[in-house]
């Protein structure tokens, strides 16, 4: 069941928050927004809480938590240092959508780290979820609430397809505002790594603790490398259809695309494109999404999971997608499209 508390009244909201806070002080599972995509909220200090998070998601075991808290001040229970790079990002970031990966406390049960010694600490930019933080207790794991290996959730629609039923409850918060994961910053390295792209840019960081590098697993796009977040390895956010990127000079895009739906149509079959405001009058024999506007790339960070949605909804056959370099956030878009796509690119 849904609880609605976007644009509730103070009392209403205060009432659902309380309620939800309970749930997740008894070692329940709340579904929550936040600026990213919506989380599945448990205890991140009982481990018997935690591990239910793995059980409803079907998530694999090693793949860790990230830890989200409501204070700074909170930070040091569950830490066991804390660099000067952390007080620095968290001033110019949070509340916002960047992870710090620090080591761990005895506070934290291996359940939620998956073992790890070390652990993975936001604080979302979300109102909802910042009470039902502090409601809970201080310490919420959350991943992704979605059935681990789907798109992730971008608006609570998308959680009570996959897990309702199987958690406590789900908060409407309206659907999010970034719509892609957090860019995760492991500070356990001589030099801060970026362990997954996302909203805050290497740039952006750059600019406030100096240099900071990419996990060389990231780039590696043939995976001989291993990432180092965990989850990072797995095959996700996939939508049902084969999801091919196609990539190069836009004309040539535009064209390769159309044969190779023509050529699917012919067959009797109905092909998908992941196209732009720009480009979605452009193509024939396919049902055709747009995913936002080139000139407005949050528009298109915003759409790709729920589009990755639409298209199991729609039941195609397969799905082509132009690629989409776009300046601070074209790393994070690319790199969650080209998990979907399994890596599967035609360069033309
Ligand atoms: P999700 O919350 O579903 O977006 O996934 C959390 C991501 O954070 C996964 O890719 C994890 O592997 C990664 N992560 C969480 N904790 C750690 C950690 N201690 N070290 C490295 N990566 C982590
Ligand atoms: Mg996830």
């Amino acid at each position: 069941m849904i609880t609605v508390l976007e644009d509730m009244r103070d009392s209403v909201r205060d009432e659902g928050i309380h309620r939800a806070g309970e749930i997740l002080k008894k070692g329940g599972l709340v579904a929550f927004p936040t600026e990213t995509v919506y989380g599945l909220g448990a205890d991140a200090l009982d481990a018997g809480a935690s591990a239910k998070i793995y059980q409803a998601k079907g998530r694999p075991s090693d793949n860790p938590l990230i830890v989200h808290i409501a204070d700074w001040e909170a930070i040091e229970k569950i830490t066991k240092e804390r660099p000067w790079q952390a007080r620095r990002l968290s001033e110019a970031f949070w509340p916002g959508p960047l992870t710090m990966i620090l080591k761990k406390s005895d506070a934290v049960p291996y359940a939620t780290t998956g073992g790890l010694d070390t652990v993975a600490v936001r604080m979302p930019d979300n109102p909802i979820a910042l009470a039902l933080i502090r409601a809970g207790g201080g310490y919420i794991a959350a991943p992704s609430a979605n059935t681990s290996g789907r798109p992730s959730p971008t608006t609570a629609q998308h959680v009570a397809e996959d897990l309702d039923g199987e958690i406590d409850m789900i908060i409407d918060g309206g659907p999010v505002s970034i719509g892609l994961e957090s860019t995760i910053v492991d500070l356990t390295e001589e030099t801060p790594t970026i362990l997954r792209p996302g909203f805050i840019s290497q740039e952006m960081l750059q600019e406030v603790i100096g240099s900071v590098e990419m996990d060389r697993g990231l780039i590696a796009a043939d995976s001989s490398v291993r990432p180092k977040a965990p989850g990072m390895k797995y095959r996700h956010y996939a939508p049902r259809a084969p999801l091919f990127i196609v990539e190069g000079e836009r004309q040539k895009v535009q064209e390769k695309i159309n044969t190779l739906t023509s050529a699917e149509h012919e067959k009797g079959r109905t092909p998908g494109v992941i196209a732009t405001d720009e480009t979605s009058g452009s193509y024939t024999h396919a049902l055709v999404e747009s995913i936002g506007s080139r000139a407005d790339e949050r528009s298109i960070a915003q759409h790709l999971y729920a589009i990755l949605r639409e298209f199991d909804r729609l039941e195609v056959s397969v799905i082509y997608s132009e690629s989409f370099e776009t300046p601070q956030m074209g790393p994070a878009i690319m790199n969650r499209l080209m998990k979907a796509a399994g890596h599967q690119v035609i360069h033309v």
